[in-house]
Order: structure tokens, then C-alpha cells, then sequence
């Protein structure tokens, strides 16, 4: 049979993009190469406390900022709770290791803000579904240590600056992108603050319950299917599962993550310079490490100097201890290394004892090939918005070719209703109506 489309990928994209149109009176078959849905948000048993669950990915959202998601969890009746909250706080930001709620020091507040409206001012240059290739934003687009140094921040601040900088985009500020930081910002209605409010909440039964939800919405979805190849031909596309077996459809929707496109053949290929930044791959090398520890105080949460950006408080586990969330990148630390992970803990919390360390390698699994979305200095001011364009049948989804939320489960969502109306609008036209 030829299916109205086939979806690849059972990631929150393809899973809406699946659901919406099947739900729109086509056929439509999703393919997942792995064994689950869900993708890079995936709930699981923790490897250090297999009694309690852990979202080895994607899990802070925002009601406020994030309307989809917020919809999509109570259109299936499943709750929200806030994300631990910071009660502790242990700033080791510059000289001396001080615990203060406020994370700059009073003597700093003025150049602080003098600063912060710079930042307010280039990421107001920004229209933040426009693409960053197509708004003359090249001069921003350097790296974010290079742009911090410019502000002549004072010596805390700035650190807290590049901290949450090196945080949100998984990569050390040397090597990630200011445009994107401005990009965060833009995107959060222009402020900075609302990038750091905006992961308060977690999913109460979470995420792998809502991608569940979703699925059960779709009513054809096969797991285990690996695309390696999608060909158009003048009757329609072809989809290669598994390296042989050739499926066809009217429209073929991509829901991969962007790292892995380099390995999908497209015939005919992608536009040229679209296609050398798909053979580059975008650079975030982001690590998020679930540390089981002894001896934390709850509600802890850390940000300064260490290799470790952030570390903060996450889950009580049954015998008295805490799991903490702590964000770096892999060229930073082997998250493997035992010692290097005591250390980095240790550098804010001297006196607990490190229990054990759990993480997905999503830059190694072949599915991903990366983390979550974040562009090395100077891709994204050369080729944004060409990313997520359609090219002849085939559509391209996910939250790395979102314009507004990229790397949040949102832009996952924004992504999959940009697609479907894409072939909506296409299959309704008098010109393109496919046969009945
Ligand atoms: C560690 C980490 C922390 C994060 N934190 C947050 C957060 O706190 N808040 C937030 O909003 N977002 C966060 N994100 C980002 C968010 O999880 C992702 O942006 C979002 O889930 C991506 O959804 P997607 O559908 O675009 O892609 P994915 O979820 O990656 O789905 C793509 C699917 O395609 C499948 N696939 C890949 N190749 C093939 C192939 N050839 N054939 C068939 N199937 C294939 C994959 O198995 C996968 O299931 C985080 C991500 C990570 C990794």
C-alpha cells in the first residue's frame, strides 16, 4: 500500500505528527528505530536506585512558556509538580565558596545591570521565528566567552553568566554560540530570566506517560524500524526500513534528531548548503549526570567555577540519600571517571559521599548522535530557517529545526504542527489532491 505519509521517528515530533494526521483521515505509518517511544525524553529506572524512575533526558518544562506541552498534559489527564525546589543555595561564583540566596554580591548589582541590558538589547535584535541566517546577526554570532568578556561583567557575575550559558547549551563558553545564548532569551519573551524560570516544573507520571499517551493516539506504529533512506520518485517516496525493505508514501515526514540526518541517504540530496551543515553536525556536547550522593542537604542547588556548571537537587532515594542533576559536556569530564565525578561534587559539596553516577550517552547512541540542539560559533547565522524546509515531499520536524523553542520538548510539538499543516495545506490543494 502507499500511505498518505510515513513518519520517521517516535520522538514527541513524529509522535504528534503522527497522531495529528491520522487523527486528520490519513494513513499514516510511524517508524522508531529503537525499542520505545519517546526519544530524548526517557523516563527509566535510575542505574544507582532501580526502585525510583529518572528522566535520563528531556523533563523541566513551563506552563507558561511551553502552551503545547501544557495542553498536550492535560488533554490526557497527567499532572505537573514543580522541580525540586532550591532552598540551598551554594554559589561558588569567584573567590571564596558562600551560601546566599542571591546569587550575585550587592557591590556587583549595578555593573550587573548595566550589563544585563546589553544583553537585553541584542536579543531584542532577534525575531526569534524569523532564523537566525536571515536577520544580519552575524556580529553576535561569536562565542559566548568572547561576548561575555566584551560586557566587562564583574568577576561573579560573569561567571554566573557563563555557568547557565555553559548549561543551557552543552558546550564550554569558549566553544558555543552568544547568538544562541540571545536566541534563549529572545525566545522567552526577551527576558533573561524567564530562560532560568521556565524549567520549574516536571511531569508528575513523566515524560515516557505522556510519549505513551501519545502513542496509543497513533494507529500505526511499528518500533525497531530503522530508516536508512528516503528516495523520491515521480509516484511518490520511498522509505528503506532495515536496509531492504521499501515501504511507500504520498509525504514523508523526518523526525530524527539533526545529527543524525548525515547517515539518512536523500535522493535527491538536500539543497548543497544545507546538506554541509548536515555533514558537520551541530556541536553540543552536553552531559546531564544523575549523582547519587550521602550527606547533601535538600533542596541543594549549585552554580559556579567547577566542571560542573550547575549541580542541583532532584530526588530523595529511599535510605536517606539525594540524586542530584548535574549538567557539563563530555569534553569536559568522562562521565565515567569515578574519580573526576567526586571531584566535580565535590568542588561545592566537600563533605558528601558519592554513591554512584547515571547517564544516558546520547552522543553515542546512534539514534541521537548528539543532545539536545546547539550549533557551533557561526553555523546557524549561515543556514537557520532552510533546516526545517521541505524539501519536494519529504518535511523535516523535531526540536532541533525549531525556530522558537529548539532543544525543548516544545519545539518538538511547534515543529510537528508546522509539518502537518505543511501537508494539510498541500493535500487539500485542487492541484496537488493526491488520488483518492
Ligand atoms: C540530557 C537532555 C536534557 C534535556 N533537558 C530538557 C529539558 O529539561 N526540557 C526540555 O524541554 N527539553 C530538554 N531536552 C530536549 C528535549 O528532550 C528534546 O529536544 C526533545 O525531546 C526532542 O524531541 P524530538 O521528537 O525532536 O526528537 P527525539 O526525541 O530525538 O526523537 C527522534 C526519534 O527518532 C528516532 N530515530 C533516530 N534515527 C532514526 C532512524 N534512522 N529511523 C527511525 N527512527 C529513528 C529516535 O530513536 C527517536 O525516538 C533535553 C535533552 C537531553 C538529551
Amino acid at each position: 500500500m502507499t500511505y498518505d505519509t510515513i513518519v520517521i521517528g517516535a520522538g514527541f515530533a513524529g509522535l504528534r505528527a503522527a497522531r495529528e494526521l491520522s487523527a486528520a483521515g490519513q494513513t499514516v505509518l510511524l517508524l522508531e528505530g529503537g525499542d520505545r517511544v519517546g526519544g530524548r525524553a526517557f523516563m527509566r529506572p535510575s542505574a544507582t536506585s532501580p526502585s525510583l524512575f529518572v528522566e535520563a533526558g528531556g523533563a523541566y518544562i513551563s506552563r507558561h512558556h511551553h502552551p503545547r506541552v501544557a495542553a498536550a498534559i492535560d488533554g490526557y489527564g497527567l499532572g505537573t509538580e514543580p522541580a525540586a525546589p532550591a532552598t540551598v543555595f551554594r554559589n561558588r561564583l569567584g573567590p571564596g565558596n558562600h551560601d546566599s540566596a542571591f546569587p550575585i554580591p550587592i557591590e556587583e548589582a549595578v555593573e550587573a545591570e548595566a550589563a544585563l541590558y546589553q544583553i537585553l538589547h541584542d536579543a531584542h535584535r532577534i525575531d526569534a521565528e524569523a532564523g537566525l541566517d536571515r536577520q544580519g546577526l552575524d556580529d553576535l554570532d561569536i562565542s559566548l566567552l568572547e561576548y561575555v568578556d566584551a560586557l566587562r561583567l564583574p568577576p561573579v557575575t560573569r561567571q554566573l553568566v557563563l555557568s547557565w550559558g555553559w548549561n543551557m547549551m552543552g558546550q564550554p563558553p569558549a566553544e558555543a554560540s552568544a547568538l544562541w545564548a540571545l536566541q534563549f532569551v529572545a525566545a522567552h519573551g526577551h527576558s533573561l530570566l524567564s530562560v532560568v524560570l521556565s524549567i520549574d516544573e516536571v511531569l508528575a507520571e513523566g515524560t515516557s506517560a505522556l510519549a505513551a499517551a501519545m502513542a496509543a493516539d497513533v494507529p500505526d506504529l511499528r518500533l525497531n524500524a530503522f530508516v536508512n533512506a528516503v528516495r523520491q520518485r515521480s509516484e511518490g517516496v520511498e522509505v528503506i526500513v532495515d536496509g531492504d525493505e521499501v515501504l511507500a508514501a504520498h509525504d514523508v515526514v523526518v523526525a530524527t534528531p539533526l545529527n543524525t540526518w548525515r547517515n539518512l541517504d536523500f535522493d535527491p540530496p538536500l539543497p548543497s548548503a544545507r546538506a554541509a551543515l548536515v555533514a558537520e553536525g551541530h556541536g553540543c556536547r552536553g552531559l546531564k549526570l544523575l549523582i547519587e550522593v550521602k550527606g547533601a542537604p535538600a533542596g541543594i542547588s549549585c552554580t559556579g567555577d567547577g566542571v560542573f556548571p550547575t549541580l542541583y537537587d532532584y530526588l530523595a532515594t529511599k535510605d536517606g540519600g539525594r540524586i542530584l542533576v548535574a549538567f557539563t559536556d563530555s569534553s569536559s569530564i568522562d562521565p565515567a571517571d569515578a574519580v573526576a565525578v567526586e571531584a566535580a561534587v565535590h568542588h561545592y559539596l566537600p563533605d558528601v559521599t558519592v554513591v554512584g553516577v547515571d547517564y544516558h550517552d546520547w552522543a553515542n547512541d546512534p539514534l541521537f548522535l548528539g543532545p539536545w540542539v546547539s550549533p557551533r560559533v557561526g553555523q546557524f547565522s549561515r543556514v537557520h530557517k532552510a533546516l526545517g524546509d521541505k524539501h519536494g515531499a519529504v518535511h523535516f520536524a523535531g526540536s532541533d529545526v525549531s525556530l522558537r523553542f529548539p532543544g525543548y520538548i516544545e519545539g518538538a510539538f511547534e515543529t510537528a504542527d508546522r509539518v502537518v499543516a505543511e501537508i494539510l495545506a498541500a493535500s487539500s490543494s485542487p492541484e496537488t489532491a493526491k488520488p483518492a
